[in-house]
This record gives C-alpha cells, sequence and structure tokens, in this order.
C-alpha cells in the first residue's frame, strides 16, 4: 500500500515546467539555477507583483517561509506543481531558535538534493554541549549537526524554492477564506492592498505563533497548561570563553538557555522559560543573565536589558492536522519544547513528507487525503515522548543537578539519548521520508 492508503502519488513532472497564467512570466524563474544558494544575506525579492498572484490559478498556496513551508514549496516546484510561496516577514529575517540542525535535519536536507546548503553557509559544525546548573557542569560530545543563523538558513531554503520553480511573495500576509467548488480562497494583504486568490491546497505552516486556523475558526494548536514561553536575541562582541562549536546550556529554576557562537561569531541566545519566572524578575533577559551566573558563566554585555524577542507557550498539539483542502505541517502542527533541539528536524520532515500528499490534492481533493496526512504526520514526529520526558525533568532542579554530576563522572550514559535525538555520534538514519519518487 501506498503512503496515501488507497491513493497513489502522482508523476513528477519536469523540474520548474508547468507555470500556466503569469501575466510577467519574466518575473518567474522557469529553471532551477545552480547559484540558488548564492546571494547569502541579500534581500529575497518577488518574483511575482500582488496583482499577478491573484490572476494566476494556484495548484498549492503555501502560507509560511519558514523551513517546512520552504521545503514544501520546493518540493512541490519540483513537482512542476504551480506553487506560491507567502510569508509576512521580509527575507532574510531572523526568528527565535537555537540555531543548532541535527543530524536528522541534515540528512533531510541531503535526501531532497539541498545537501550543499549548510556548508556553503559556512555553518559550523557542533562539537560538544556544555551543560550547567549552579555551578555543576558536565562536557558531551557532539557529533553530526551544526550551528547556522536563521537569516541565513531560512533565506537559502527560499531562494532554492523559487529556483525550483516556486513563486514568492514576502512582506505579504495571508489569511484563510472559504471553500468553493474548485479550491480554497486565500485572502492576501500587502499594506493597504488586499487580493483573493483561489488555491486547490492550502498547505498552513505559519509557525508556533500561528492564527491562521483559529481565525478560520478551525481547532487550532493549543498549548498545553504551564508550558515555557521561548525568548531569544542574538548579540555581537561576546566574551571568548564562548567557542565556535559548542552549545553552552544553562538549567536552573525557571528555565534554560541556550548559547552558540553563530558562523558570523555573533552570539544567539534561546531560552525556555517559566512565564511566572520572567514576569517576576522584569524580563527574559534578567532570567536568562540569572541562569547563565549560577552556571558560573560569563555574561555577554548588556544581557539583561539586550531587545529579547518572546514566543507564545512553546509546547502545543494541533488536534487534526488537516481540513477541507489544507494540510497543516511544522510548528503550525505541533511542537515541544525546545531543548532537544529538533524542531528544524520535524520542520524539515514535514515540509517534504507532505509534498506527494499535496500534489494528490492539487489533482482531485478527498476526504481521505486529511486523513492519510494526519497519519504520515503522526509517523514522522512521534510521539515525542523523549522530548517530553526531558522537559518534564528540567523542570527539576535537583534532579537535574543530579544527572550533571552523573554525567560529568560518566558522560557515556548520555550516548543513548543524544543517539536518539540526532546528536550523537552513531545515531539511526534520518526520518523515513518515504515521499521520493
Ligand atoms: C527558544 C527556541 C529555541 C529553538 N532552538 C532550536 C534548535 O536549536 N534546533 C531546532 O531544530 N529547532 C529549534 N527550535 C524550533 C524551531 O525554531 C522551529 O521548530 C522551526 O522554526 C519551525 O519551522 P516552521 O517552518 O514550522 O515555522 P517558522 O520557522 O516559525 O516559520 C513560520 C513562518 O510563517 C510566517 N507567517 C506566520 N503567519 C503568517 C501569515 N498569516 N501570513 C504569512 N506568513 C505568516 C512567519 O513570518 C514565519 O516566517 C527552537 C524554538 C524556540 C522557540
Amino acid at each position: 500500500m501506498s503512503e496515501f492508503g488507497s491513493f497513489s502519488p502522482l508523476p513528477r513532472r519536469e523540474v520548474g515546467a508547468g507555470v500556466r497564467g503569469l501575466s510577467h512570466p519574466l518575473l518567474y524563474p522557469l529553471t532551477p539555477a545552480p547559484t540558488s544558494l548564492r546571494g547569502r544575506g541579500e534581500l529575497c525579492p518577488a518574483t511575482l507583483r500582488l496583482t499577478d498572484a491573484a490572476l494566476t490559478s494556484w495548484d498549492a498556496v503555501v502560507i509560511g517561509a519558514g523551513p517546512s513551508g520552504t521545503l514544501a514549496a520546493y518540493e512541490l516546484a519540483r513537482r512542476g506543481i504551480q506553487v506560491l510561496l507567502v510569508d509576512r516577514a521580509a527575507f532574510p529575517r531572523w526568528k527565535v531558535c537555537g540555531c543548532c540542525l541535527n543530524s536528522k535535519a541534515l540528512a533531510t536536507l541531503h535526501a531532497v538534493g539541498l545537501g550543499g546548503i549548510t556548508e556553503h553557509l559556512g555553518a559550523v559544525p557542533l562539537r560538544d554541549l556544555r551543560l550547567a546548573s549552579a555551578g555543576k557542569e558536565a562536557r558531551l560530545p557532539l557529533a553530526g549537526g551544526v550551528v547556522l543563523s536563521r537569516e541565513a538558513f531560512d533565506a537559502a531554503l527560499v531562494r532554492a524554492a523559487i529556483a525550483a520553480g516556486a513563486a514568492f511573495l514576502p512582506q505579504t500576509r495571508a489569511t484563510l477564506g472559504v471553500v468553493l467548488s474548485e479550491g480554497r480562497v486565500v485572502v492576501l494583504h500587502q499594506d493597504a492592498a488586499l487580493v483573493t486568490v483561489l488555491a486547490k491546497v492550502v498547505l498552513v505552516a505559519d509557525g508556533l505563533g500561528g492564527s491562521l486556523l483559529a481565525r478560520a475558526g478551525m481547532a487550532s494548536a493549543h498549548a498545553v497548561a504551564g508550558a515555557r514561553i521561548g525568548a531569544g536575541v542574538v548579540v555581537g562582541a561576546a566574551s571568548p570563553f564562548f567557542q565556535h562549536g559548542t552549545i553552552y546550556m544553562a538549567c536552573g529554576e525557571g528555565g534554560y538557555v541556550g548559547l552558540v557562537r553563530r558562523e558570523d561569531g555573533r552570539l544567539n541566545l534561546a531560552a525556555a522559560l517559566d512565564a511566572a519566572s520572567v514576569r517576576a524578575e522584569g524580563g527574559p533577559g534578567r532570567v536568562a543573565a540569572r541562569l547563565l551566573a549560577e552556571a558560573g558563566w560569563p555574561l555577554p554585555a548588556n544581557i539583561a536589558a539586550a531587545a529579547w524577542k518572546g514566543t507564545p507557550a512553546l509546547t502545543r498539539q494541533a488536534p487534526h492536522v488537516a481540513a477541507e483542502r489544507v494540510l497543516v505541517l511544522g510548528d503550525a502542527a505541533g511542537y515541544v519544547e525546545p531543548f532537544t533541539g529538533e524542531g528544524l528536524a520535524w520542520a524539515l520532515a514535514t515540509g517534504v513528507a507532505v509534498a506527494p500528499f499535496a500534489a494528490r490534492a492539487a489533482d482531485h481533493w478527498h476526504l481521505a487525503l486529511a486523513r492519510a496526512w494526519q497519519c504520515r504526520y503522526t509517523q514522522i514526529v512521534g510521539r515525542r515522548a523523549l522530548c517530553r520526558a526531558l522537559a518534564a525533568l528540567l523542570r527539576r532542579p535537583a534532579l537535574v543537578r543530579a544527572l550533571i554530576r552523573l554525567l560529568a563522572r560518566t558522560p557515556a550514559v548520555a550516548r543513548p539519548i543524544l543517539c536518539s535525538l540526532g546528536q550523537g555520534t552513531r545515531c539511526p538514519p534520518a526520518f523515513p521520508l518515504g515521499s521520493h519518487a
């Protein structure tokens, strides 16, 4: 039986082919260019105008150009599907993230022909994890992962999707509209301008804080009770104490904060914190500064007062990851606290896996596709039991300190856990992708 149950995937069409109805074809790259990974740091411009998007009948509209949406758009474009990728942000854009790609994420990129992307962008190979709490520290060897800024990574994926044939509209906010017999309406806003487009299928990849489903009256991902919130900041010229290739993770009362040095030398901080601690201590910067000080590490200058950006509650799961002519993926479908650094691997894997379902839906929508995507999604992310267990452990600082003492004496104890999280030296194979013809 195929991954669709009773359905079978559509055959791929020629890469970059099949762009129907565009009134400005010159704005649209029809052939994938080997130069797609160039242009690091440069703006990713729109490939068409808003009005042109409205004149086109789209097989698929992907809302959200994070890693999940962009990889889905890339895969659909490679199949010759007419796909529009939309994001409210301009790219490159920064987002709160620990910036660590584990070996599962890298294997997914490799499987879809984007294996060179991280090296090209100068990603920093990860060597070890320093885990500290209240002055106790353990050092664990890591292999197979890299550090890469989200500005560089996400923009490179957008360029790859465009080169494969996807149309791209940045600085465009989307909302879901009604279902008609021939597709679902998507409303696109650019400043005061507003158009509607029709898509045979809509991929919702609007991330953790996305409100597309809720605004359309559909059941969206609800945070679990007591879920921690995320926060992050990037600072320059930090202490030379923080080395390239090391994750510095400080845990304690109220949460944990991770630091890595990025490929551009700047320091990326990302934290999962109790909302109550953030309120009581006067902001995420102050909680992070306390956790780092308790770990015995130097404080990057002005860290408490820096302009931290927050996220909504982290751990959440959508009751359904499909609705009529809608498939949900990435963080929009569900997420678990970031300690294990698997979010990007899940986002990329669901971005790849959704493509054959979306291709089929563009040909003919059927409710069975929604059920089949729900099953496939669950297979990919599993029950995230290990991630949830670690998140629960991290709420018990005394246990964390005991574990750190154990790991400091016997680092090998951590190896099976690191391996199953895609962070170890001999890791299991990546997610069974199963979606590439
Ligand atoms: C503190 C923290 C640390 C983390 N650290 C790591 C780590 O080290 N490693 C790891 O693998 N993962 C990590 N993650 C998780 C990782 O960042 C996410 O899992 C990943 O970004 C999910 O990708 P996505 O494509 O689903 O969503 P996103 O990357 O969030 O992209 C969603 C996109 O949708 C756009 N959007 C939203 N609404 C609309 C709209 N209405 N119209 C148009 N566009 C819209 C947004 O602008 C955004 O660009 C961390 C997360 C947090 C919070």
